[in-house]
């Protein structure tokens, strides 16, 4: 289908973005890599009367490994973390999800930002931030403010961010130790029907730390505080694996849609998670 008419603004710096935004109020959206928002406009979900491209935004782009922190510009793009190499070294996780976001093509275009700030479920940057403990910088009218990533989602397409505020970049503390981004998709280039993002740290035998969310299980990215502490102390033995599973199992509320009933989506997010706990348990 052809969109509804829209304005097309592309400005150069963030005042004139944030002053169309002034301008326009809900009437105008910004564009990023147009993989998200042009197929919901085509689909008529979305009608945005003004349209402003970030292209030509300075300041939006690049990675940065830098005193024990790892920063993404808001305009990075899928691609370009998988070409990464400081990444690859440095949070070797982003590469291992970005690699199994929809195809090539969409990989050129879609954003970090625009996959953290769109708000879908479906999204597997949400859950991937959570899990780093990530922060994201958003600046708006009354200037730049920070906020985790843990704080940021509140329901399918509805997050912290203002409709007046951009997200400039997200940030995170170098993870440490083993890792695995684990998803289940239907087919190449779909989203996920489950999909579990895990960091965890050894202390000899036993897990020093653990972080565990989920994408797709409920209108919001989880972060299971409960999944990661059944970990913690222990081996990561079956009994320890089973209670973050239980953990998990507690805390997600998909819903029955085109990728199944709700029993067989938390089955296949039982066993999605297994994995993801087995793999970067052998990494850590
Ligand atoms: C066939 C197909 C398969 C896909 N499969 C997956 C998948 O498996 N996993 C996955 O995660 N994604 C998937 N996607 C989505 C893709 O990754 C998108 O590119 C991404 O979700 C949005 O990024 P974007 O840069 O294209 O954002 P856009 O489409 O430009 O924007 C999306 C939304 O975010 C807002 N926005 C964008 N940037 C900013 C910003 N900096 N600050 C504030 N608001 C902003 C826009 O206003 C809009 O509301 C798929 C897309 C397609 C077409």
């Amino acid at each position: 289908m052809i969109p509804a008419a829209f304005e097309y603004h592309r400005p150069k710096d963030m005042d004139g973005v944030l002053a169309v935004l002034k301008e326009h109020g809900d009437d105008a959206r910004v564009l990023a890599g147009g993989h998200s928002l042009i197929p919901m406009m085509k689909l008529r979900m979305a009608d945005v009367p003004h349209l402003i491209d970030l292209q030509e935004v300075d300041g939006l782009g690049g990675i940065s490994v830098a005193d024990g922190r790892v920063r993404i510009g808001a305009m990075t793009t899928q691609a370009d973390i998988i070409g990464s190499a400081e990444l690859a070294s440095a949070a070797p996780i982003l590469r291992e999800a970005a690699l199994q976001i929809a195809d090539p093509q969409v990989r050129y275009m879609g954003t970090v930002g625009g996959n953290i700030a769109n708000g879908d479920p479906g999204n597997d940057m949400p859950g991937l931030m959570q899990c780093l403990d990530a922060t994201f910088t958003l600046v708006g009218p009354d200037g730049t403010r920070e906020v985790e990533a843990r704080d940021f989602y509140e329901a399918a397409y509805m997050t912290d961010r203002e409709d007046d505020e951009v997200l400039t970049a997200v940030s995170f503390a170098i993870p440490q130790g083993g890792y695995a981004y684990q998803k289940q998709k239907r087919k190449i280039g779909d989203y996920a029907t489950a999909a579990a993002a895990v960091q965890i740290t050894r202390a000899g035998d036993n897990c020093a730390a653990a972080s565990i969310a989920m994408t797709n299980l409920s209108d919001t990215p989880i972060w299971s505080e409960a999944a990661a502490e059944a970990l913690i102390g222990t081996s990561v033995d079956e009994a320890a694996v089973d209670q973050a599973v239980a953990a998990m199992l507690g805390d997600i509320d998909p819903a029955q849609d085109n990728r199944g009933p709700v029993e067989f989506k938390r089955h296949a997010a039982a066993v999605i998670l297994r994995r993801a706990i087995a793999r970067a348990w052998s990494r850590a």
